[in-house]
């Protein structure tokens, strides 16, 4: 008999997420993932997350933990998105009435918080990676992140298409507030995203995600403060006043990940380690928390009504990828093809999606639409 109903492997934002879920349920969880692997310190992200992955964190105890933290969740109440050739588009929480679009959360203090809930949680015991028998359970829940090498060693069917990009992150200081405004410029070849923030300065700060192509971003990495901050002062054009660095700057290489299988007898795939998507839409996480939240129900549903089933019956599992497989694959697609679009330097094409992108911001029933599928 095991000592354990479910491993979860990987201690990222999805694996603790999971394993607290879960815990909470009354499943016996094995928690992988050492603390030299998981320990990401000074993680300069910023995560939009969603009121889905909200709810997630406020039921597993650690939303409330982030709040009062003070500033390492900030709302964003206004975006606004530009195109490379005068295109536009604004969306307020109030237009949605919505308390908030979304929230800016603080990647280092999300690990902490989950890392805290997790001391407290009643049925997880942390275990070695490398001992395979003190992580013994009928389910694998394979929460490794992209790279995965758990997933590698079984027939999931990996397809990974690098994007040729890396994000560059840091924090930001404007020389106004912030006012809760997210701002996007879409432009060939780059994204620059500025989302609200309050450290490390309250009320007037930014994280920044700018993705480029790799040599565009190892150069902007390697320039001093001033030059960067020209750089990306004349990229933003004062739309939110004079910036500065808040932080140092880091860079991710960007991939697009995606799995034909998500289960088997015995193990499934959860977050990144299921799919990766361009960070351009603000959603990895976003996709990676609304998983967990939909393999705990599963589970939990089938421990309440079908307690002979074991937790890694694949007839189980597959009821989890039904829900997930569609809406994951249809936000990949929709980043991809937002990339490409604005990838394209040609003078038609930019016209187009210029137009495009205005003509949406007119039809305030779309802007309802695109809102609702963005905060779930
Ligand atoms: C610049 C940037 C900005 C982003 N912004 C956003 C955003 O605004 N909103 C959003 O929703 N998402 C965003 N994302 C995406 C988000 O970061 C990812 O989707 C999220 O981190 C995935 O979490 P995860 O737990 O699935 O995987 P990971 O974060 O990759 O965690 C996997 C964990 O598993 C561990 N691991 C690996 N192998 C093993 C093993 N063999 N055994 C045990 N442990 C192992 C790793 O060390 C790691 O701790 C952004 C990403 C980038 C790069």
């Amino acid at each position: 008999m095991n000592a354990h109903d479910i491993c979860v492997r990987g201690q990222g934002p999805a694996g603790r997420a999971l394993a607290l879920a879960l815990s909470a349920q009354g499943w016996r969880v094995a928690l992988t993932g050492d603390a030299a692997r998981t320990a990401r310190p000074g993680d300069l992200r910023t995560y939009a997350l969603n009121a889905r992955a909200v709810k997630l964190l406020s039921r597993i105890k650690v939303w409330d933990a982030l709040l009062h933290a003070g500033d390492a969740a900030t709302r964003v109440l206004d975006m606004q998105v530009c195109g490379d050739d005068g295109g536009h588009i604004a969306f307020s929480a109030w237009e949605q009435c919505e308390t908030e679009l979304a929230w800016i959360v603080d990647a280092q203090a999300l690990d902490e918080a989950l890392a805290q809930a997790l001391r407290y949680a009643a049925h997880v015991a942390v275990v070695p990676e490398d001992d395979p028998a003190a992580a013994a359970a009928p389910l694998v829940a394979i929460c490794e992140g992209a790279r995965s090498a758990t997933r590698a060693a079984l027939d999931a069917g990996v397809r990974r298409q690098e994007y040729g990009h890396t994000a560059l992150a840091a924090r930001l200081v404007a020389d106004r507030p912030h006012a809760g405004v997210a701002r996007q410029w879409f432009r060939s070849p780059d994204i620059l995203a500025l989302l609200p923030f309050d450290r490390p300065e309250p009320g007037r700060s930014y994280g920044l995600v700018w993705s480029q192509p790799h040599a565009q971003a190892q150069r902007l990495l390697a320039l001093d403060d001033a030059a960067f901050e020209a750089e990306l002062n004349a990229a933003t054009g004062g739309a939110a006043g004079a910036l500065r660095l808040g932080s140092a700057r880091a860079g991710w290489p960007l991939s697009l990940v995606k799995v034909e299988r998500w289960c088997g007898p015995g193990w499934v795939v959860v977050g990144d380690a299921a799919h990766q998507v361009h960070p351009l839409a603000g959603q990895g996480l976003n996709l990676g928390l609304a998983d967990v939240d939909t393999l705990a129900r599963v589970l939990g549903e089938a421990r309440r009504h079908e307690p002979w089933r074991s937790p890694g019956d694949e007839r189980l599992l597959r009821r989890y990828v039904r829900e997930r497989a569609a809406p994951t694959a249809a936000m990949a697609g929709l980043t991809d093809g937002l990339l490409h679009l604005f990838a394209n330097p040609a003078a038609p094409l930019r016209e187009l999606r210029n137009r495009g992108m205005t003509a949406l911001g007119a039809l305030p029933p779309v802007k309802r639409w695109l809102v609702g599928r963005a905060l779930d």
